[in-house]
């Protein structure tokens, strides 16, 4: 993935969505200002939501995306990954999902799909053959429930062939700054031994973003058809919005997918 400037908004893009309306938003080019200082997407973060929406129709006019059509997750940590039906259009913005929607996916041309993260694993999904997107969201709970095979479940059930999803792991907290307590770590140890390493005072430092990898390959998705971002958003927080690194108060980033 590489950053590509936008109008005086930053996205982070992949080749391997060549000529598909998508990007993972970074911080700067916004409107919000202090913590969330200035592209934060997030509406429930503390910032001025008027500040919030002014800095996502930001992202989706740099992005040419239907703003108006623009529907969002609504994160509660679940494993829930809807298909969109009509009526859906606009949920998460203008209208309420009423239960956590953690993934939603998408075959309806000119409806942009966001996830909004800091330091949590957003995936974009892409089916070039079947037309359909995807936009999910895996913080340690999600992950651990799997959510990146349900959204290839989920697409699979509505027409799509796993050998044609391409994903987009993007910007999340890195192995190097994602420490968790003993119940979290040994959840994961179990299962994915090489993403995790135990520290001497009973904590473990995850890798969430090669849990999401492993676990896309386990569901299907080709090798070849993966991108898993370097961007550690901690490391990286003069860039990237960063939960731990800000100490719980920063704003969120957006990973926005389009098909015309
Ligand atoms: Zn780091």
């Amino acid at each position: 993935m590489e950053i590509v400037k936008k109008g005086n908004v930053q996205f982070l893009v992949s080749e391997k969505l060549k000529g598909v309306k998508h990007g993972f938003s970074l911080r700067t080019g916004g409107v919000s200002a202090g913590d969330f200082d200035s592209l934060n997407v997030g509406l429930r973060r503390g910032d001025n939501p008027f500040s919030a929406i002014k800095n996502i129709e930001i992202c989706t006019d740099a992005l040419e995306m239907a703003k108006e059509s623009l529907t969002l997750t609504y994160q509660l940590h679940t494993k829930n990954v809807r298909f969109l039906e009509k009526e859906d259009i606009g949920k998460g913005l203008i209208r309420e999902w009423g239960e956590g929607v953690d993934g939603v996916v998408t075959d309806m041309a000119g409806v942009p799909i966001m996830t909004y993260s800091a330091d949590c694993v957003p995936i974009l999904l892409y089916d070039g053959v079947r037309k359909m997107i995807g936009a999910v969201h895996g913080g340690w709970r999600g992950t651990k429930e799997n959510i990146a095979s349900n959204a290839i479940k989920v697409m699979c059930e509505h027409g799509c062939e796993k050998e044609n999803i391409v994903a987009l792991i993007g910007p999340a907290i890195g192995m190097c700054c994602y420490e968790v307590s003993g119940d979290v770590g040994e959840a994961f140890e179990k299962d994915y031994p090489e993403c995790v390493k135990k520290m001497p005072h009973e904590k473990y430092m995850v890798d969430l973003k090669k849990i999401t990898y492993c676990q896309l390959k386990t569901a299907g998705v080709k090798d070849c058809n993966i991108e898993n971002s370097l961007v550690c958003t901690a490391c990286e927080n003069d860039k990237f919005f960063s939960h731990r690194a800000q100490k719980g108060r920063s704003g969120l980033l957006g990973g926005f997918i389009q098909i015309d």
